[in-house]
């Protein structure tokens, strides 16, 4: 395979190689059908297959307890900002929401919350220019609220949370889109857990939403349609023309996941991979990575050059060395190299010997 680089996207991001070749392989010709998976109805057994054969895999791979469904929505991760108020809110008479505000996606979810009742940021980084996740104490959590939101992996900053918080019977909201499917997590701890597609799952423009069964039939009556869970659990996804192309894919990469050895060896490999670029970091000088040691993320990998000049140079360089995309957020400036699932450990390797390079001639 030529031409293909070391893709260090936030997102759209990097897919496994041997998935986009199935894709080509089978994409003019399903199966033996003589069309493709796009040309068909989303009714058809050969995709309702597809669809729940994605959803089994999803609970095989991420351990989904039995109480808990599975539907995908449209409209990506920041859909679910809205989303989840709309079906949430209303589980308490005080229509009130929690937040840790941990960077500029906890920020959106906030600003969106707001519209359907009370946000109230219980916990928030921005007095260490988000560079942790703030603690905090769940028995203080107003147990009036009906739910806490935090954003598992924060992939602006490159912080995670270590470890989530036991909130007991205050439903946990987690953001997972920029980590889904990187570590082993306990889905029991969270009343619902979300991600967009297109950074460890597939295509953009879907979400997955894992949710707790005594969650559901809550919405505010004016939820349009498209946007209740309830619905979208009872149809099975397929209440309008679902995301074909980017379910397909899904489901391809989690069988590829899968086929790798699933989520504890795919956490192993991911540790593997940050470790490296970290210990690199550490040990320079040259380089300042921002995140506190104990929220570092394994997937966003955020860090700084002396100067903006020099950052600008690190990134062109790179580029042209076939490391692509390790400009950082444009609301946060700097380096940022994501590590998502589908980064081979040798585009780690690659970059972290760009990083002694290019500091030995600018250093
Ligand atoms: C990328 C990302 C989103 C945004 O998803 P869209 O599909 O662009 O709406 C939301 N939350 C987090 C944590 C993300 O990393």
């Amino acid at each position: 395979m030529t031409n293909r680089v070391y893709n260090f996207s936030p997102g759209p991001a990097a897919l496994p190689l041997p998935v986009l070749e199935r894709v080509r392989e089978e994409f003019l010709d399903y199966q033996g059908l003589g069309a493709s998976i796009i040309e068909i109805s989303h009714r058809t057994p050969q995709f309702e297959g597809v669809l729940a054969e994605t959803v089994e895999l999803l609970g095989e791979l991420l351990e989904i307890p039995a109480n808990y469904r599975v539907c995908f929505a449209h409209g990506g991760g920041q859909m679910q900002f809205s989303m989840v108020p709309l079906n949430l809110i209303a589980l308490k008479p005080a229509r009130k929401a929690l937040f840790v505000h941990t960077g500029i996606f906890s920020g959106r979810t906030i600003d969106e919350a707001s519209k359907w009742g009370t946000a109230e940021v219980v916990a928030s980084g921005e007095e260490t220019g988000f560079d942790r996740i703030p603690a905090i104490d769940p028995a203080a959590l107003d147990q009036a609220a009906s739910y806490l939101h935090i954003v598992t992996n924060n992939t602006v900053m490159g912080t995670r949370w270590a470890e989530f918080p036991d909130t007991g019977d205050l439903p946990l909201v987690g953001d997972a889109t920029s980590e889904i499917l990187s570590r082993r997590i306990d889905v029991s701890k969270f009343g619902l857990i979300f991600a967009g597609a297109q950074k460890n799952l597939g295509p953009s423009g879907l979400a997955v939403v894992i949710v707790r069964e005594d969650l559901l039939g809550q919405a505010l009556p004016e939820t349009p349609v498209l946007l209740d869970y309830t619905r979208l659990v009872r149809d099975r996804s397929l209440t309008n023309t679902v995301n074909v192309f980017s379910i397909y894919v899904t489901n391809l990469v989690l069988h590829w996941l899968k086929d790798f050895g699933g989520l504890a060896k795919m956490e192993e490999q991911n540790e593997r991979k940050a470790a490296l670029v970290y210990q690199a970091l550490d040990r320079s000088g040259f380089y300042r990575p921002l995140a506190h040691p104990e929220s570092r993320s394994t997937m966003n990998l955020v860090f700084d050059l002396p100067s903006e000049e020099l950052n600008q140079r690190f990134v062109e360089e790179a580029d042209a060395e076939g490391l692509y995309k390790l400009k950082g957020h444009r609301e946060r400036g700097g380096i940022r190299a994501s590590l998502y699932n589908a980064l081979p450990p040798e585009g780690a390797a690659a970059l972290v010997a760009f990083m002694e390079e290019f500091e030995r001639r600018n250093g």
